[in-house]
C-alpha cells in the first residue's frame, strides 16, 4: 500500500503526487480539554487517524495524500477548564490561507479540508467562501462526525451523535491511545446531556455563544461509560469510510455549473 502521510514523504514523491493529480486532505483539529479521562490531542489524533484510513481506502480508486495536522483551532469556549490552547480567528483564517497555497503552489488542484473540532466548522465555512475564488484549487471542507453522522446514530447507544469526550470520542481513542484514556471511574463522567438548546443557542433559531461550562461541570458532553474498543473501531471506519466516498465522488471535484447562457438584456455576461 502507497505511502499516504505527507510528513514521512521525499520532496520528489510529493511532487510526482501533484503531477499524478492526488488529492490532499488537510485536517484541521484543536489541542482542548477532553474531561477528567481523555487527552487534549483528542481531536488532533482523531482527525489525523480518520484522515489516514480515508486516505488509504480512496487511494484504490486516485492517489491520497494527508498533510500534517492542523492542530491550533478556534477553542475559546473550552478555555475555562484549562489545559486548552485557543488561537484567534485571524491566526486560523491566515494559517489555513497560507497552508492551501502552499499545496496548491506545488501544483496540487483538489483540496479536502477535514475538520474534527466542532468549534472549526463555521470558520472552515468561512475561509472555503474566501479562499476559492483565490486560490488555484477547488476547496471543499468536511467534519468527518457530520459527513458520517448516519452510521454514528446507529453506532452509539446513548447518543444521537458524537459530543465531547463521549461515548463515541472516547471509544475511538481507546483504538488510538489505548493508555492516554483514563477508564478507571468513566461511570462517573456522563454529563451534558440536557434535553433542550444548546450551548450555542437562544430563542427559536438565534445563535448566542457562551462558554462550554454552560453545558457541562466536568467538560464531558454525553455519557463514555458507553464506550469500548470495538465500538471505537466501527466508528473510525465509518468515518473512514465516509470520507473517502466523498473524496472519490466526481461531483465532489466538479467545476461549477454555469447557467448564465449568453447574455441578459442583449448584453454579454463577462467570462
Ligand atoms: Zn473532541
Amino acid at each position: 500500500m502507497a505511502e499516504v502521510d505527507w510528513a514521512r514523504m521525499k520532496a520528489h514523491e510529493l511532487r510526482a503526487l501533484a503531477e499524478a493529480g492526488a488529492v490532499v486532505i488537510l485536517p484541521i483539529a484543536s489541542i482542548e480539554q477532553h474531561g477528567p479521562h481523555l487527552p487534549v490531542m483528542t481531536d488532533t489524533r482523531l482527525g489525523q487517524e480518520v484522515a489516514l484510513r480515508a486516505a488509504r481506502k480512496a487511494q484504490a480508486v486516485r492517489p491520497v495524500v494527508v498533510a500534517p495536522v492542523v492542530w491550533s483551532g478556534l477553542s475559546e469556549h473550552h478555555m475555562p477548564y484549562g489545559g486548552t490552547l485557543t488561537v484567534s480567528h485571524a491566526t486560523f483564517r491566515a494559517l489555513i490561507r497560507d497552508l492551501v497555497e502552499a499545496i496548491a503552489r506545488h501544483g496540487f488542484r483538489d483540496i479536502l479540508i477535514s475538520n474534527s473540532h466542532g468549534g472549526n466548522i463555521v470558520a472552515m465555512k468561512q475561509i472555503c467562501d474566501e479562499l476559492s475564488e483565490q486560490v488555484d484549487a477547488t476547496l471543499v471542507g468536511v467534519t468527518y462526525v457530520m459527513e458520517a453522522a448516519r452510521a454514528y446514530a446507529d453506532i452509539l447507544e446513548d447518543q444521537p451523535f458524537i459530543m465531547h469526550a463521549c461515548e463515541g470520542e472516547t471509544a475511538m481513542m481507546m483504538v488510538c491511545e489505548p493508555d492516554l484514556v483514563d477508564a478507571s471511574d468513566l461511570a462517573s463522567l456522563a454529563d451534558g446531556m440536557r434535553e433542550g438548546p444548546d450551548f450555542l443557542s437562544a430563542g427559536k433559531t438565534a445563535y448566542r455563544w457562551r462558554p462550554f461550562t454552560h453545558m457541562t461541570g466536568n467538560g464531558v458532553a454525553g455519557n463514555p461509560a458507553r464506550a469500548n474498543a470495538g465500538k471505537g473501531e466501527l466508528m473510525l471506519e465509518a468515518g473512514a469510510e465516509a470520507l473517502a466516498q466523498l473524496i472519490v465522488d466526481p461531483a465532489t471535484w466538479a467545476p461549477p455549473v454555469d447557467r448564465r447562457g449568453e447574455g441578459t438584456g442583449g448584453v454579454p455576461f463577462r467570462r
